[in-house]
Parts: C-alpha cells; sequence; structure tokens
C-alpha cells in the first residue's frame, strides 16, 4: 500500500520520455556513430585493448555525457572508452600484433588472459580472505572485513550500465567464472545476518546492483522489514546508475516499485542511503540525473557520493570541487575520495599519493563546510581503508601522516602513524615506516590474522 509520505509521486515525471536501454560492447564497436570520426588508428587501437579489459557502454553516455568536441580529453570518453595506454607496450603490441594477423578468437582469448593474469585482478585479498561462513560453509557473494558492515554481492548485479576503465571489479565482468565474488543466494544473506547481531550495516555492491530488476532487490531487502533482522539498521547499495542509467529510477517500468521499496525501508526505521559512484561534475549535468536525485531523495533515502580519483580524468582540483559543490546543492553528502587500486590499468590511471592528497586538499580549500564531509584520499588496502592525512616535517624528516578509516582490528582506527615521504609511492605496499622503524604498527597483527603483508 502507498503512503502519503512517498513523496516521489507527488510531483510528476511525465516530463521525461521513457528510453530503451541500448549497449554496446567490444564486438560492435562499428556501431557506435561518433566513433566513425575518429583516425582508423584510434579504432584499432580501441579494439585491441578491448580484447583484453573489460568494454560495454550504453547509448545515454554516447548522446548525452561524451563531449565528442573534445575526444579523447573528455573525461567520460576515457571513462568508458579503451585507450591505448591502458595495456603495457609489450602486451599492447603483441595483441595488436594477433589482431593485425587476423587471429582466431581462441587465440586472441588465450592471450588475453595470460596478460590479465599479469593485471593482479583480486587486490587487496578480495578472494582469500573476509569470505563468511553459515554452518561451516563459505558463503559466496559475502565478505566481512569490518565488524559492523557486511558487504554483499548479488549474482544478477555482477554487471554495470557501462563499464569504467579502471574499475578494479574488472577481472568479475571478462567471464572468469573463478574470479567471480557473488551470490545466487539471498538465504544465505539473510541467516548469516540472523547469525550476527554485531553487524549493523549491510552495503550492496556489484557490479552494480541496480541492473536488477526491482523483484530481485526485493529478494534481499524485504526480509531486513522484519524484527529478526531489526539490528541491521543501516542499508547501502553502491551505484553508478545515476551517471549510466538515471532512468532506472524515473521511466524504467520498476522504477517506482524500486522507489516504493527505498521508502517502505526508510518508514521501517532504516538509514537507507545510495552510495553513489561519482567521478565528475558532468555525470551529473543532465535532468534526467537531477530527476533521479529528486526522486530518491523524496523516498527519504540518503545519497552519498564516493569515487576514486584518476588520472587522465579527474586528476585536477578544480573538478573535484566543483563536484563536490554541485552535490551539495542537489542534496548529495560528499563521503570518499578513493586512491585507485593497484589493478587493471593501473599504470595509465594512477596517481602518487603526495598528488592525490595536494589535490584533495586544493579541492576542499575551495569548498565550504558542507562538502568537506568527504574523507580521503584513502586507500581500500588488506588491513584497511588508510587515509593521507597530510605531508608534514617532524624532527627535519618529511613525513606521510597517515590514518585507518577503517581497520581490520577497530582498534587501529584513527591512530595517526607515519610513513616516510616518498614522491612516487601510489600505494600503500610501496611506503615505508618514518623514524627509522621497521615496520608499521599494526604489521605484526596483520600478518597473524591473514598471512600477509599488505
Ligand atoms: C569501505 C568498506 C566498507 C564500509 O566502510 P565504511 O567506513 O563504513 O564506509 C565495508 N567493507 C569493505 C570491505 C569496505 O571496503
Ligand atoms: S560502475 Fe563500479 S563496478 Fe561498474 S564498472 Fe564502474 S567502477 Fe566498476
Amino acid at each position: 500500500m502507498r503512503t502519503a509520505a512517498l513523496k516521489f509521486e507527488a510531483v510528476s515525471s511525465e516530463d521525461f520520455e521513457p528510453r530503451a536501454f541500448e549497449v554496446h560492447t567490444d564486438r560492435h564497436l562499428d556501431r557506435i556513430k561518433p566513433l566513425a570520426k575518429l583516425p582508423e588508428e584510434q579504432r584499432f587501437e580501441m579494439q585491441v585493448v578491448a580484447s583484453v579489459l573489460p568494454f560495454r557502454v550504453n547509448q545515454y553516455v554516447i548522446d548525452e555525457l561524451i563531449d565528442w568536441n573534445r575526444v579523447p580529453e573528455d573525461p567520460i570518453f576515457q571513462l568508458t572508452f579503451p585507450q591505448k595506454g591502458m595495456l603495457a607496450e609489450e602486451d599492447f603490441q603483441r595483441m595488436a600484433a594477433l589482431h593485425r594477423a587476423g587471429a582466431d578468437k581462441k587465440e586472441i582469448q588465450a592471450l588475453a588472459n595470460e596478460i590479465r593474469a599479469g593485471l593482479n585482478p583480486h587486490p587487496a585479498g578480495q578472494m582469500q580472505l573476509n569470505l563468511p561462513k553459515v554452518n561451516g560453509e563459505v558463503i559466496n557473494g559475502l565478505q566481512h572485513k569490518y565488524r559492523e558492515t557486511v558487504l554483499f554481492f548479488p549474482a544478477q548485479g555482477q554487471t554495470c550500465h557501462s563499464y569504467c576503465t579502471f574499475c578494479f571489479r574488472w577481472a568479475q565482468f571478462v567471464g572468469d567464472k573463478e574470479l567471480r565474488i557473488a551470490s545466487r543466494e539471498a538465504d544465505s544473506l539473510v541467516a548469516y545476518l540472523r547469525g550476527h547481531p554485531d553487524v549493523t550495516d549491510l552495503l550492496m555492491t556489484g557490479g552494480d546492483p541496480m541492473v536488477m530488476k526491482t523483484s530481485n532487490l526485493k529478494q534481499y531487502l524485504e526480509p531486513l522489514l522484519e524484527d529478526d533482522l531489526a539490528h541491521v539498521q543501516t542499508v547501502r547499495i553502491g551505484t553508478k546508475a545515476l551517471t549510466f542509467w538515471p532512468y532506472r529510477f524515473v521511466t524504467d517500468p520498476d522504477a517506482d516499485e524500486l522507489l516504493d521499496l527505498l521508502a517502505r525501508l526508510v518508514q521501517a526505521g532504516k538509514h537507507v542511503a545510495l552510495m553513489a559512484h561519482f567521478n565528475h561534475w558532468r555525470e551529473m549535468d543532465t535532468d534526467i540525473c537531477h530527476e533521479a536525485i529528486r526522486r530518491i531523495r523524496a523516498t527519504g533515502a540518503q545519497i552519498r557520493s564516493q569515487g576514486p580519483l584518476i588520472a587522465h580524468i579527474n586528476d585536477n582540483a578544480d573538478d573535484w570541487a566543483r563536484m563536490w559543490r554541485e552535490q551539495v546543492r542537489l542534496g548529495i553528502i560528499p563521503y570518499y575520495m578513493f586512491v585507485e587500486r593497484d589493478t587493471g590499468a593501473k599504470c595509465y590511471f594512477e596517481v602518487p599519493l603526495a598528488r592525490a592528497w595536494k589535490i584533495y586538499r586544493d579541492a576542499m580549500q575551495q569548498v565550504s563546510g558542507l562538502a568537506r564531509t568527504a574523507r580521503g584520499p584513502s586507500m581500500s588496502a588488506g588491513p584497511g581503508k588508510v587515509e593521507i592525512q597530510g605531508v608534514s616535517e617532524i624532527n627535519g624528516q618529511k613525513v606521510f601522516v597517515l590514518r585507518f578509516i577503517q581497520g581490520r582490528n577497530p582498534d587501529w582506527v584513527q591512530r595517526p602513524f607515519f610513513a616516510r615521504y616518498d614522491e612516487e609511492a601510489t600505494w600503500l605496499n610501496d611506503l615505508k615506516p618514518a623514524f627509522g622503524e621497521e615496520k608499521f604498527f599494526f604489521e605484526d597483527e596483520y600478518r597473524a590474522m591473514t598471512g600477509r603483508i599488505s
């Protein structure tokens, strides 16, 4: 039953025409009309890279988000279309040679797999660690790394409306079954949550859970309305649909049903948050995106934003400041700036930690307090989320000041610690403790917990 509180219906969305979802992959680059204007060589390069890294883009992104007059520098083009530099030169040349020789699918596949294996497909021990059990059996599709929060990857949500070229989940999209983290089991999710009264947060992620039909989402989310899951107070859903397919919340056939589901969770007393993945202000520059944001907020759900800092896409302070200001204006709460993970086309996208911090700081200095809720730059590493708080000089030594935002051991959280300043370091495992110490304070414990060093 609908109630008066469901305000998203009170203002109509009839100005927006439904749009059919039309998507392109590496098999159909030739169907993407604006590409025809690019040099032949550049189209060939895309084809070569797309045979290794996942490629998928939909017509909304092509028509509304990419400024084709600014290609290849356009940030949304960089976000979605393969670029030559995303592969190491040697890998690129080997794959290009196969394509030029007209090699068959099998040969291309074999080389693609070989190259992928060298790209650290599962960073920070996602596969081996964090796998929870019910009755002694590992449940696929769940990760429980931080005490209060369970991460859930529904099986039908392991894709996205388009793919980001830098995605650290890329291994899930290229069809390697062994690398997939997924679950078909709403039942085991519910059983696990029932057995863990200390879990207050459920974070549903993917791919993008919003590719699922509302009827599927209901299977997972409606049980949270029952009394025996009252301890799960917060429901977060990670999504990039506000960027790649805002119609999901406005004109798709089950959009109203989705908003109704969110509203019911809110009315049951849950904190519901869409964790919207944004990289650039251009992504929220369309009327349909504004309408989607308005409708979601009218359910009582919050929208928080998070996204990585990525070379070629958003590695400058002005774009971040403009994005955060725009988010605040639209009622979105800035949450995280991430450091790009050590996987996939890292060589193309990485930004050294020292520069990342400078960009963060310069952006923060341009915005009001309401946009300063974004924490970062933060590395989601094995031991936890580590934030670069700043660069300082202590007793004549230049250092990074760091802290855990989240830790595998909650006791690590919010303790400042120090690493030797290193202009080139791009990830936690590049850093060395400052002041001549041999190890970071958490290392022994982390090793004992996991058998790993980073
Ligand atoms: C980021 C993250 C969470 C959520 O952490 P918050 O600090 O609550 O945002 C949970 N699990 C994993 C594995 C994460 O990386
Ligand atoms: S939307 Fe998220 S999961 Fe999907 S491709 Fe982009 S970064 Fe990866």
